[in-house]
């Protein structure tokens, strides 16, 4: 898969608090898991032309509910329903129906997935992490002016923040995502 997002220079930007609360621990956030942190997950978005390329970086916990190797029948049955849903993107992500984008590519990998699984580059020991990747061919881009993520949100509710670097038509822009503040604007 052509990685539009690594191909384009994604530098970091500050990210718009979401609420007043999230710069209150005084750290520097942007949209990576440089910081394996429950509850918080990087998303990139990129837009450019008909490409619509989305990111996803998440501890294990935030999807699964746990991060340790599946080998109970109903972990392995809990890995298998959010790998389901993580195949079914746009479920997930909601994009106008007006914007005609249609899946092209997906790439899901996690050291939890399985004997031919590929871990991510996040995972830290103790901790396990899943990532995801998509490509959209988008027939009318112009209609992509939000991205609503409240059906993630309600798919996965050990997320509870979502970091997410958008790079579209307007630029780019570092926002916070949360369950109550879920539409992203291009
Ligand atoms: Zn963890």
């Amino acid at each position: 898969m052509r990685h539009l997002l690594l191909a384009l220079p994604l530098t970091l930007l500050p990210l718009v608090a979401a609420n007043a609360q999230s710069h209150e621990h005084g750290h520097e956030e942007h949209a990576s898991l440089d910081k394996h942190e429950h509850g918080l997950a990087a998303l990139n978005v990129a837009l450019d032309g008909n490409t619509l390329e989305i990111q996803l970086e998440s501890p294990a916990m935030n999807l699964l509910g746990f991060e340790h190797a599946a080998s109970s029948a109903d972990d392995q049955a809990k890995v298998a329903a959010a790998r389901r849903q993580l195949e079914q993107p746009q479920a997930l992500f909601a994009l106008p129906i007006e914007a005609q984008c249609a899946l092209r590519e997906h790439e899901l990998r996690s050291a939890l997935f399985g004997e031919h699984a590929e871990p991510t580059d996040d995972e830290e020991p103790g901790h396990s992490a899943i990532s995801a990747h998509y490509q959209f061919a988008c027939a009318a881009p112009a209609a992509l002016k939000t991205l609503e993520l409240g059906s993630f949100f309600g798919s996965f509710p050990g997320t509870e923040k979502l970091d997410v670097q958008l790079i579209g038509p307007s630029g780019q822009q570092g926002v916070q995502l949360s369950p109550g503040n879920s539409r992203l604007a291009f």
